[in-house]
């Protein structure tokens, strides 16, 4: 098997391409290593299992590489919520257009395969907790949950006009070793700056849904060897969520720090285009047959052992 991934020298990316090396499969890695390193796969590179393309998705001089392949894994992509808010051509570029060349270029090497890394932030403030791959109506609360949505629906398009199958996962909130972004790495980071006070987007009640990346890899794997209809849109969390407040506790806790003082920005959002409750309904994964085997509590430990560790 001949695989693609974009974005694979990424947090998630690199998980994966650990899978498939495993599993015996050639890997191609596309990554401007803008977010990236080199070093989360250089084992495989080194070895010759994997091989990387450094390269802008929005430039030229990839696209061939696609040719003889099986599989795009299309990951790669600007995922910071936040900054969504306050530049959002970065995040039209990097995702919309991005995706719409991955398309093109497979529609051209006829690579019919495309997994999707999709989001959460696709539903919005949902009235309806866990929220089901059905809800409605989809109203994305951020630019970067609009950009997933508009790539959800070019992806949708490709596969049924141009004969391509695709799995697009929506994520909870992936977490664990070599993470550069999210809660955990900001407040790891923060505390490692001053260990006395911890500054706290919002009210520190924002409840969410967290999963463990080789978990996430684990079901992706699964649901693509099990579903089969031209498009194949699946949740992928746990079934249950932990606040913000609990999982700053839990840092200061991994990392032996005491009395420390939180400083709560205030208000219900983290940050504009914040979704302050989601929880994924993963009802579609288990009639597959797969579910997570831990919670959201025992993965914000193992991810904020892995930060304080610096793995
Ligand atoms: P990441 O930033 O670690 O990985 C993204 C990778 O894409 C990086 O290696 C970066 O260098 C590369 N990249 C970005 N723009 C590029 C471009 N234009 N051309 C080539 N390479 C480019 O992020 P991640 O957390 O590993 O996320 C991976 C995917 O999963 C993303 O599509 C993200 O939107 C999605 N996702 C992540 C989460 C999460 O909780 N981490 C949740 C929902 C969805």
């Amino acid at each position: 098997m001949f695989d693609v991934v974009t974005g694979g020298a990424g947090f998630i990316g690199s998980h994966l391409v650990d899978a498939l090396v495993k599993q015996g499969d050639d890997v191609l890695v596309i990554d401007s290593l803008v977010a990236g390193q080199k070093e989360h796969i250089a084992g495989h590179l080194e070895s010759g299992r994997a091989r990387l393309v450094q390269c802008d998705l929005l430039d030229e001089g990839w696209q061939d590489s696609l040719n003889g392949a099986d599989r795009v894994w299309h990951l790669a992509a600007d995922p910071d919520v936040r900054q969504s808010a306050m530049t959002p051509d970065p995040t039209f570029r990097n995702n919309i257009v991005a995706t719409y060349r991955v398309l093109e270029a497979m529609r051209a090497s006829n690579v019919t395969e495309l997994v999707f890394t999709s989001t959460s932030t696709v539903y919005g403030n949902a009235a309806v907790i866990p929220t089901v791959e059905d809800y409605s109506p989809l109203e994305p609360v951020s630019v970067y949950g609009a950009s997933k949505l508009a790539c959800e629906a070019l992806i949708s398009a490709y596969c049924h006009s141009f004969g391509m199958r695709s799995w697009q996962f929506r994520f909870a909130n992936i977490i664990g070793a070599r993470s550069g972004h999210g809660v955990i790495t900001d407040f790891v980071r923060k505390l490692r700056e001053n260990p006395e006070e911890l500054e706290i987007l919002g009210d520190g009640k924002q409840t969410k849904s967290y999963l463990e990346v080789s978990e996430c890899i684990q079901a992706m794997q699964f649901t693509i060897a099990h579903a089969s209809a031209p498009v194949n849109t699946v949740n992928i969390g746990s079934e249950d969520w932990i606040d913000v407040k609990t999982i700053a506790d839990v840092v200061v806790e991994e990392m032996q720090l005491k009395n420390v003082h939180y400083c709560y920005t205030g208000g219900a959002l983290g940050w504009v285009g914040d979704v302050p409750k989601m929880q994924l309904a993963i009802a579609r994964l288990k009639a597959l047959g797969w579910k997570p085997q831990k919670g959201s509590r025992e993965s914000i430990r193992i991810a904020v052992q892995a930060a304080v560790r610096g793995a």
